[in-house]
């Protein structure tokens, strides 16, 4: 069996020697994360070189994400880079301070002070330390310290409940965009968007970049939730990021609305990341937790098509086995997943004839109980729209445009495979493509598959054309 859960890491100080790399290309990561919160520009370059030197090594295609820092809201810095705070003690927030003490700190957006009144709750380093706004006066937030802690440099801010004015595009956003085009990413991941418009923003500076990167919206602040449908829509897919969505929403939230988010990016043909904490104790044990473990299966469950490793592959002791124990957990949980193709039929509306194919061809795959389900597709949309229905097929993205190879890897039961042919002869392309599904080890002669291409040949879009044939047998099979 193949697992269909993607598996994302991201990359960091623990995985980017090439030797960490090969082994985590070798124990199955599907796509890499670039976190544009950390490192600069050759950093990321020098991980993307050594990945490419992996994936050629062993023969895999594993895509690439850019993950921009967005507008996260930061305290400064401290005189000694740490300060302990006690429970019910003052501390003031600054629009301006240098350095801080146990008494104040600064911070790097210094309009926080016109986003937040008296009786607010802010969220320091993860919601680990929560301070109650007392009142907010000449630039400056004074606040009273819950439940005291340690506080260091540079830690993030949340304020509860959403309503923060900053834009999703920062001016380092703008810039990274650029280096991300520069280093032709698969994936551009837009942190804290608010509105449809803010992704529409992002795919238009990556355009103007030379950049055709599918756009993914990370829903983490309330008023995304608010816009869900209309991020959705223009987005090419979500990730349901957890850590800054449990600080806006309030943590016992989040379940519920990874379903909800999930099954709406489904439903509107998009893909989806669970992130955050999913392996978290593998930081620095060797084994998850039980809770761990039933997370991974649960987002699996939800119908994700990928779960992401953040500071577990970038910064952990354990960056191989966390990526082994999280593939294994994917493929256990996979087998119980539901499939029941006749009943999400009904909830599917389309009017496109490529649609309608992917869908026919779907039907037929489950009915027939073929081998695989072969897409000769041009941008990877047919495999997209096949993918958002679970009928227990493996279905094979085959390509002609290498970009399109690494798109389809983060889509849930597609592998993408390479077509060397750019010919328009229908039979050659047919021929080619059993060649390659045999030698990716997918089909055997005398097996029966479920082949969708559009004629004719080599028209984006184009998909409108179902054959259903026996391997070695093109020619004749109707
Ligand atoms: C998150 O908040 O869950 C997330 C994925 O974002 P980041 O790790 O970039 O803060």
């Amino acid at each position: 069996m193949q697992r269909t859960t993607k598996i994302v890491a991201t990359l960091g100080p623990a995985s980017s020697d090439s030797a960490t790399l090969n082994k985590l290309v070798a124990a199955g990561i599907d796509v890499v994360r670039l976190n544009f919160s950390h490192g600069t520009a050759d950093d990321h370059r020098q991980r993307m070189d050594s990945l490419r030197l992996s994936m050629s090594a062993q023969s895999r295609t594993v895509g690439v994400m850019a993950d921009l820092q967005g507008p996260k809201i930061r305290i400064g810095k401290f005189a000694g880079s740490k300060v302990l705070l006690k429970s019910a003690q003052s501390f003031t927030l600054a629009a301006h301070c240098d350095l801080g003490d146990a008494n104040r700190v600064g911070l790097d957006y210094p309009e926080l002070v016109d986003d937040v009144v008296a009786g607010d709750v802010l969220l320091l380093d993860d919601g680990r330390m929560v301070m109650d706004v007392a009142s907010v006066a000449d630039g400056e937030i004074h606040c009273t310290v819950r439940h005291g802690g340690e506080l260091s440099n540079n830690k993030g801010i949340n304020k509860q409940g959403g309503g923060l004015s900053a834009p999703a595009l920062t001016a380092k956003d703008k810039e990274d965009i650029r280096t991300a085009a520069a280093l032709k990413v698969d994936y551009v991941a837009v942190s804290f968007p608010k509105s449809g418009s803010d992704m529409r923003e992002a795919r238009a500076l990556l355009l103007e970049a030379g950049s055709k990167a599918l756009v993914i919206a990370k829903i983490e602040r309330v008023e995304a939730i608010h816009n869900l449908e209309e991020i959705v829509d223009a987005s090419d897919g979500v990730m349901v990021a957890r850590g800054d969505l449990a600080v806006e929403v309030g943590d016992a939230a989040v379940p519920a609305l990874q379903k909800r988010i999930i099954r709406m990016a489904r439903e509107h043909n998009r893909f989806v990341i669970t992130a955050t904490q999913m392996m978290e104790s593998m930081i620095h044990s060797p084994v998850p937790t039980r809770a761990e473990v039933s997370d991974v299966a649960n987002a699996v469950l939800d119908g994700t098509d990928a779960v992401m490793l953040s500071a577990e592959t970038a910064a952990g002791e354990y960056p191989v086995e966390t990526v082994e124990a999280m593939a294994r957990i994917c493929l256990e949980a996979e087998k119980s997943a539901a499939v029941s193709l006749e009943k999400q039929f009904l909830d599917r509306v389309f009017t496109r004839i490529d649609q309608s194919i992917a869908m026919a061809a779907l039907f037929a795959a489950s009915h027939l109980h073929v081998k695989a389900i072969a897409a000769l597709t041009e941008s990877g949309s047919t495999a997209l729209w096949m993918s958002r229905l679970n009928v227990g097929v493996p279905i094979y993205a085959l390509t002609q445009d290498v970009r399109t190879r690494y798109k389809v890897s983060i889509f849930k039961g597609v592998y993408p495979v390479m077509m060397r042919q750019s010919g328009h002869d229908r039979d050659e392309l047919l021929r080619e493509a059993e060649e390659q599904l045999i030698r990716a080890g997918a089909v055997e002669p005398g097996d029966l598959i479920v082949l969708t291409i559009g004629e004719p040949i080599g028209t984006p879009g184009g998909t409108n054309t179902l054959k259903i044939v026996k391997v070695g047998d093109t020619h004749t099979a109707n």
